[in-house]
């Protein structure tokens, strides 16, 4: 067996960032970005009002309060998106919509809610602003000419605002990988069709799919593939042709027909690993005409289990992350988590909550098999048990939080 952090060394050699694109910004999320963003205009462009409300001379509303009303003429209206006519005098206020730029002449606003109109197109002002009151000046939020984004920024919802304020519509960006997903098996079937005997449905290709499309990459459904040489020899040539990556799962193993280990050893350069963890002992990885392909194992906690520890991160590298690895908590256990030392790390399915005392709590999501799929879907967190007798009830375990990044 060899140690986790071996293993994902081995991958790390082979893992290149895929050369920057250009991606509209309706495709951007969640990318990284390749390009250094400057700045061209300022933001906000010009100075507006916040509030709706007058454009006021400050010095006119000079002790002005409910009891000792100014009352003043308004002699324009300025809504978003149009300017005044002409600027404003001592003595004049101006109607402004919020967003409506600030004319000339005027240096605050008084809120609409601090005034009251008296008719005759006159307006009482009852409060004393300060220069500058509700305005938003220009270059406020950015100057012009100001490095907005740096490369390796990944893209929120936030930054492709910011982007489209600028007028930038495509960025440079970390394309996302396109990853091939098969599952291999002869006693594999799909959908409702009643169970022949030692049948069982295919579950790991959708759980493969959901992963990769939730690690921000492009799934490419390669289908259910019994375990027949050509077959699975066809759909592998095909497979380094069309994507990024391969994920294979099931075939890794010890078994008989366990032919996926075979062809890949046949067709690439691959490392037979056996990582001291639990689940998903077994790995193949190798390049297969230069395409990382990943041979998970089959049960399905394993291979839901192995994509986290080796696959992901690996996709989040090509994306051009620096940070590839999900958040790490420290968590209390409510109940203990039990093991034996066998020389390997466990990872055990838990639920995690962040409880009112401020701390992460985390407690068994349910059976521990690597065939127990329920509970891992019911995780959200993966708690790493080193070799030992695992966590008493009340002890500190750290835990990989299966919701965050
Ligand atoms: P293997 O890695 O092919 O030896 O498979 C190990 C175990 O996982 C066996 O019990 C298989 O039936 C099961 N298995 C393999 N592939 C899948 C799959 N795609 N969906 C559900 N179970 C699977
Ligand atoms: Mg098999």
């Amino acid at each position: 067996m060899i140690p986790l952090d071996e293993a994902r060394a081995r991958i790390n050699r082979d893992i290149n960032v895929l050369g920057p694109v250009k991606v509209r910004l309706s495709e951007a999320r969640g990318l990284v970005l390749a390009e250094s963003v400057v700045a061209a205009e300022d933001i906000p462009p010009f100075a507006n009002t916040a509030m709706d409300g007058f454009a006021v001379v400050a010095a006119d509303t000079d002790s002005a309060s409910p009891d000792n009303p100014m009352t003043l003429p308004v002699v324009a209206t300025i809504a978003a998106g149009s300017v005044a006519p002409r600027a404003l005098e001592a003595g004049e206020v101006m109607r402004i919509m919020t967003g409506a730029p600030m004319p000339e002449g005027a240096d605050a606003v008084v809120k609409v809610e601090s005034t009251k109109a008296v008719g005759g197109n006159l307006v009482e002002v009852i409060e004393d602003v300060a220069v500058g009151n509700h305005i938003r000046s220009a270059g406020g939020d950015i100057g012009a000419g100001t490095e907005v984004f740096t490369p390796g920024v990944t893209l929120s919802p936030g930054h492709l605002g910011v982007l489209a304020s600028l007028g930038r519509l495509e960025v440079q960006a970390h394309r996302r990988p396109r990853v091939a997903v098969m599952s291999t098996g002869d006693e594999l079937i799909e959908g409702p069709t009643p169970l022949q005997p030692g049948q069982i449905r295919d579950s790991n290709r959708w759980t493969l799919l959901a992963l990769v499309e939730e690690s921000g990459c492009v799934p490419v459904d390669l289908g259910l593939l019994p375990d027949d040489d050509p077959t699975i020899r066809a759909a592998l040539a095909r497979a380094v042709d069309e994507a990024d990556v391969v994920i294979t799962s099931g075939g890794v193993s010890m078994g008989d027909f366990d032919l996926v280990k075979v062809i890949l050893s046949e067709l690439g350069d691959f490392n037979w690993m056996q990582v001291a963890i639990k689940p998903a002992k077994p790995l193949a990885f190798g390049l297969m005409q230069g395409v990382p392909v990943f041979g998970l194992p089959g049960n399905p906690v394993s291979s839901m289990v192995s994509f986290e520890l080796f696959a992901r991160p690996a996709l989040r590298a090509m994306m051009g992350h620096t940070n590839t690895e999900r958040l790490q908590v420290m968590a209390l256990a409510d109940e203990s988590l039990n093991r034996f030392p066998d020389g390997k790390t466990h990872f055990q399915r838990v639920r995690l909550r962040l409880q009112a005392d401020g701390a992460w709590h985390a407690r068994s999501a349910g059976g521990q098999g690597s065939h127990q799929l329920s509970a891992m879907a019911e995780a959200d967190g993966l708690a790493i048990l080193p070799d030992g007798d695992g966590v008493a009830a009340g002890s500190q375990v750290k835990v990989i939080h299966l919701g965050v990044c």
